[in-house]
């Protein structure tokens, strides 16, 4: 399955000292003809560097990338309720509310805001599970297609612009959003705003450790241009931890890529993947600290 990838373009960049550690020694990686990939010496986080401007990665996200999305959003759901079910996301998340003594007033329905929706069809799934829902989707045609579609309530908005309320959801869901992000970090502390205590964050993200990323290096069908940063496990639980978050399961899954020769290599690999750690895709579930 091939990423959605923006060609290169004439767009402003700059370079920009590591998100993690604030390390300004970055050490050339991946070279990939109009842009390239660092790898910081302190800490080892690789991001794109010079890396562009917020708001041209932001104006990407146009109709192409609905037409993208819409053609998948059954799979791609279906997936990230795979990757849910991997991290025992259902388990952790619906503890029943406690009652307030004397009252009959049954307890909330919890709440979750996806954020990165695309067209909100993995919402759907937490809407038939008796969730409250919102999507924050900065490509407004795919917020626009979701309310139509699915009635659910999707806000044209990067996470910060759509300033909601602190303390205001008990799960963040963001699949495949912060490698695109200039600010992973300031995201990391929105979500931790956004969430009650104890609340549960969960990420999907490519995983620069993986079995594919140390063989194809410059050529790893993650290393492109609407990639900004590529975490390993290392440097990602670095960053949740540093941000207020206590991780509490990472997963990875998908040893060979489709379309990979040889082909054979498939089965064996992607069964190994998970249980061995060295899969192209990484899930982690966070919560966040009291
Ligand atoms: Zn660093």
């Amino acid at each position: 399955m091939k990423t959605f990838a923006t060609n290169p373009r004439a767009e402003t960049s700059r370079p920009r000292p590591c998100v993690l550690c604030g390390g300004a020694e970055p050490t050339p990686l991946w070279e990939c003809g109009a842009f390239r990939f660092s790898r910081c010496r302190s800490c080892g986080l690789i991001q794109q560097n010079p890396q562009p401007e917020a708001e041209a990665v932001l104006a990407r996200y146009d109709e192409s990338y609905l037409a993208y999305e819409a053609e998948r959003q059954f799979e791609y759901r279906d997936l990230e309720l795979l990757a849910l079910a991997d991290l025992d996301f259902w388990k952790r998340a619906e503890r029943p509310a406690p009652r307030k003594a004397g009252t009959d007033t049954p307890p909330a329905a919890p709440r979750v805001l996806d954020v990165g929706c695309a067209t909100g069809a993995l919402l759907t799934s937490f809407r038939d599970r008796g969730w409250a829902c919102l999507g924050v989707e900065a490509c407004a045609p795919a917020a626009a297609y979701g309310r139509a579609r699915f009635g659910l309530d999707l806000r044209a908005s990067t996470l910060e612009a759509a300033a909601l309320e602190a303390a205001s959801f008990d799960a963040i869901h963001a699949s495949h959003l912060i490698e695109h992000l200039n600010e992973p970090g300031a995201f990391l502390d929105e979500a931790r705003r956004l969430l009650v205590p104890g609340g549960l964050l969960v990420l999907t993200t490519p995983n620069a450790d993986g079995l594919l990323a140390r063989l194809f290096r410059a050529s790893w069908r993650s290393a492109i241009y609407d990639h900004l940063y590529l975490f390993s496990r290392g440097t990602l639980v670095a960053l949740l931890e540093s941000r207020g978050f206590v991780v509490e399961r990472l997963v990875t899954w998908g040893g060979w890529a489709k379309g990979l020769r040889p082909a054979f290599l498939k089965r064996p690999l992607d069964r190994a993947a998970k249980p061995l750690g060295f899969g192209d895709v990484m899930a982690i579930l966070a919560r966040r600290a009291e």
